[in-house]
């Protein structure tokens, strides 16, 4: 079979390599991989960037795919051939004497892994996958817009579990990612009225996407008045919630001037260099500075009920490109001329 794979620990090293089909394990499932999202931790990977380290230096690709179940392990019990499914990308095996597994936070154990990162993923045209970490896909669903679940998830997880945004509130995204952009889809679909802002570079694809789907947006940068006088134009007493997903420091510091007082800021991207700045400034207007980290799986179930709720227009944000032009694929997405790439592996 075709597979997308790392092959050394060096700047853009993976390509497409002819494998054999995995066998599954007693408590795996085989899944033919129908479709295949690329993530920004992929593209992390894939250049190397610090903080990726203990991504295997041979590995397959993938973790948020979608599939049909084509053979079982010997012990399977939850799965029959034919069942149309998800995989939970950051996995920590159920144990019950886990207080985070106990808590409704798997993702946070110290004994997770990410498939696709750690082990073989779904880059490729065969998958083996635990039983445990598989999720039915409902029947109205396709699974090219299957394979956003796992980003959609990561977005659910951010405005339900670490934010209070309810009906009518004001929400700035910062960072048209497609983290930010999903995270914009979950507050709007729970009646926020949401603004969301880039800089230059994202103004020809992202922000051309953000506002094709609905969404007032802001541009910052040196050319431009800075976000909190911007932000006064729709909202002039501040925002109730801000979502950081930029991942720019810089933004993250500066986040305080354009939230009302009493406000949530949630920071659900990864900084790749440490933060110098003022909390005084957060702590005189009281605003609760929050993370989000990944998902589980009410996260993701959640994000089946917002695409059959027809909340996510995969049409405009996503380009497909078939598994062989994986590369490509990874090229278009780190010059951010796409917004949100997908593989096709039966192409
Ligand atoms: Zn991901």
């Amino acid at each position: 079979m075709k597979a997308f794979r790392r092959f050394a620990k060096k700047e853009r090293s993976a390509k497409l390599e002819e494998i054999s089909v995995p066998k599954p394990g007693a408590k795996e499932v085989l899944v033919q991989v129908s479709h295949c999202g690329i993530c920004g931790s992929d593209l992390h990977a894939w250049l190397n960037h610090k903080g990726y380290e203990s991504v295997l230096a041979e590995v397959t690709f993938g973790h948020e795919l979608s599939g049909v179940v084509t053979e079982l392990g010997k012990d399977v019990e939850k799965w029959k051939l034919g069942d149309r499914v998800v995989m939970i990308a950051l996995q920590t095996a159920n144990d019950p004497k886990d207080p985070f597994c106990q808590n409704g936070l798997p993702q946070l154990s110290e004994r997770r892994r990410v498939q696709g990162l750690h082990l073989d993923g779904g880059m490729a045209e065969y998958v083996c996958v635990n039983e445990e970490f598989l999720i039915k896909i409902p029947t109205n669903i396709p699974m090219s817009l299957a394979a956003l679940t796992e980003p959609l998830s990561v977005a659910e997880h951010c405005i339900e579990n670490r934010t209070s945004i309810r009906d009518k509130d004001r929400v700035i995204v910062s960072g048209p990612g497609i983290i930010g952009m999903l995270c914009a889809v979950c507050a709007r679909a729970r009646g926020a009225e949401v603004l969301i802002v880039g800089t230059e570079k994202d103004e020809e694809v992202r922000l051309a996407t953000a506002k094709k789907i609905g969404f007032k947006t802001i541009t910052v940068g040196n050319k431009y008045a800075p976000l909190h006088e911007q932000t006064k134009n729709y909202f002039p007493d501040g925002a109730n919630s801000l979502i950081e997903a930029s991942g720019a420091s810089h933004a993250l510091g500066e986040t305080w001037r354009s939230v009302q007082p009493n406000g949530i800021v949630t920071a659900v991207a990864l900084y790749s260099r440490s933060i110098d700045f003022d909390l005084t400034q957060f702590l005189r207007k009281q605003i609760d500075l929050r993370t989000s980290y990944a998902s589980s799986k009410p996260d993701y179930l959640r994000a089946f009920k917002l695409m059959e709720a027809g909340q996510v227009d995969a049409d405009i944000m996503v380009s497909i490109f078939d598994l062989k032009d994986a590369e490509s694929a990874f090229r278009e997405s780190e010059n951010l001329k796409v917004m949100k790439a997908v593989l096709n592996c039966r192409s």
